[in-house]
């Protein structure tokens, strides 16, 4: 089928079809920006998969511990041409957690770049590797030249790769519990990011200016091979700077961005402070959690964007479903899209199979050729996520209407229970973003003596917008019931964030506990 493809296939074909124009360019502002064109990606990307050959079998694992930058680009391309699967390692990450993957991954090398946000990963990454017996390389991507030419001249040799072969293994960021290696094949991971180019309409005119990190699928995934396969140009930054990457949309004249929410609100206060002429970009897209409705407002009226929702995770490659253009109106945004094409979308009961009737509420579940292959050497963890026919649960709870458009209530671990009453984060969310004052909001849950749990609102203020308890209790007051108004409110400079932008609402939690102790009774 046009499906049964690897990565590699798709960078060749790419390379012949646009072997001039330009495929990725270094996101620095100055003169001095590396840039590849298509035929140059290939050819480097060869290279690095001939390097590879001479230090690895095909079929063996290599971890990359870096930020973003052009080299990362190749890594992923060339371990795909040469069928070594790439283990994706947070930079985030501290020596424990990185131990943990490369054990639990049994990884051959690793990939490091030697100082991202002054920690020495480097000397993080020798001493972890002198308890693993079978990490042979520890490579620094500063001596990445000294690498390519420890290959063999000569005619390249590669070998025959599968496109249900595991191209990366991605550990999910494992908010609960030990992290999850997600086995993400070729195809699985092609396809998702070609799915995705081609429903928001990209075209070889299109510039994306690419702040996700490449670790995770979104990054390495959707913007990377969406690009690739559309024969667009990848600008990429080293790191998420919200005054950075509007320099760059200026710049290279962008046309796309994908990002979370938080990059985007950002990004809206950054071009407040110094606008930019950004005339150019037409189309930002939205996921990994959930999207105000106000925040496309926003963006609509400040950017002159439109505005698309893709909704997924690290399990489906990522995405299930996105908005088409014609439906980039706010007036359809609660929704986060339809199935994308190949993708089968249901709505069950939890834990158990058989679809719920069309409008109610219960776990999301997808199937498709972009569903993980399981979890690397976790039977027992696939068993729970995947049923027997092949459905993966999300966690996420929501509703599918009879048009196919799916609406996201909640993560199922993120629902708040207040004495029996289920509570939906998002809905509160919502509210208070509608706030004129309220830059960012998270709600949350906490355990609670009497109610089992309460609510509680964690509000950044936009800059100078004063903003009091009172004010956004009135907000709240007529327009939702009043055992979902928070009782608890604080306000938040910023919020604690995963690498990849996404606040994490156990350590808003976690810190305002270990602060305050027990939250106050209600009266
Ligand atoms: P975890 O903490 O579980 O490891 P993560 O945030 O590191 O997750 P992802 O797999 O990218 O990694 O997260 C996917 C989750 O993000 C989804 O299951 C869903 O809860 C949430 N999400 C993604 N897109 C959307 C969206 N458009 N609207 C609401 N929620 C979304």
């Amino acid at each position: 089928s046009d499906c049964d493809y690897t990565i590699g296939d798709a960078l060749r074909k790419a390379a012949a079809r646009w072997p001039s124009r330009t495929a990725l360019v270094e996101g620095i502002v100055g003169c001095d920006a590396r840039t590849w064109s298509y035929a140059e990606l290939l050819r480097d990307s060869e290279a690095v998969a001939s390097a590879l050959l001479a230090h690895f079998r095909p079929g063996e694992r290599i971890a990359v511990w870096s930020a973003n930058s052009p080299e990362w680009v190749c890594l992923e391309l060339g371990a795909a041409l040469a069928g070594i699967t790439l283990v994706t390692v947070n930079p985030a990450y501290r020596s424990a957690e990185l131990e943990f993957v490369l054990r639990q991954s049994r990884a051959h090398g690793i990939f490091v770049q030697p100082q991202v946000h002054s920690r020495d990963l480097l000397a993080m990454a020798r001493t972890v590797s002198e308890e693993l017996p079978e990490l042979r390389l520890v490579q620094s991507l500063e001596q990445w030249d000294d690498f390519l030419s420890s290959s063999s001249a000569g005619t390249l040799h590669l070998p025959h790769v599968g496109f249900t072969d595991p191209a990366q293994i991605q550990y999910t960021s494992g908010t609960t519990g030990f992290p999850k290696g997600a086995m993400l094949s070729h195809r699985a991971l092609a396809v998702n990011g070609r799915l995705y180019a081609e429903t928001i309409g990209a075209t070889p005119e299109d510039v994306w200016v690419n702040p996700m990190p490449l670790f995770h699928t979104a990054g390495c995934g959707l913007v990377t091979l969406g690009a690739l396969q559309t024969g667009g140009v990848h600008v990429l930054p080293g790191r998420f700077d919200a005054d950075l990457m509007l320099d760059l949309f200026e710049r290279h004249r962008g046309t796309i961005l994908l990002s979370v929410p938080t990059m985007l609100i950002r990004m809206l206060d950054a071009q407040r402070a110094s606008a930019r002429d950004l005339s150019s970009w037409r189309l930002a897209t939205l996921g990994g959690a959930p999207v105000p409705v106000e925040l496309i407002r926003r963006a609509r009226r400040d950017f002159g964007v439109d505005v698309g929702i893709g909704y997924g995770q690290t399990e489906a490659a990522p995405y299930i479903t996105h908005t088409v253009p014609s439906d980039m109106h706010p007036q359809w945004m609660e929704t986060v899209g339809r199935p994308l094409p190949q993708v089968e979308v249901k709505i069950a009961p939890q834990g158990t199979g058989e679809p719920l009737p069309i409008g109610e509420l219960g776990e999301i579940c997808t199937r498709s050729i972009c569903v993980m292959s399981g979890y690397f050497e976790n039977p027992e963890a696939t068993a729970t996520a995947i049923d027997k026919d092949g459905w993966l649960r999300t966690g996420d709870l929501g509703s599918m209407d009879a048009a196919g458009y799916v609406r996201i209530t909640g993560r199922v671990k993120d629902m708040i229970i207040r004495g029996g009453e289920n509570i939906y984060p998002r809905e509160i969310e919502d509210l208070l973003f509608t706030h004129e004052s309220v830059a960012n909001v998270s709600v949350v849950g906490l355990p609670h003596h009497e109610w089992g749990e309460i609510v509680a609102a964690f509000v950044q203020a936009r800059p100078g917008a004063p903003l009091t308890q009172e004010a956004l209790i009135s907000h709240c007051t007529g327009r939702i019931a009043s055992y979902k108004i928070p009782q608890v409110w604080e306000f938040v400079a910023d919020f604690p964030q995963t690498a990849s932008g996404k606040i994490q609402k156990f350590a808003l939690r976690d810190h305002y506990l270990s602060r305050t102790g027990p939250p106050p009774q209600p009266d």
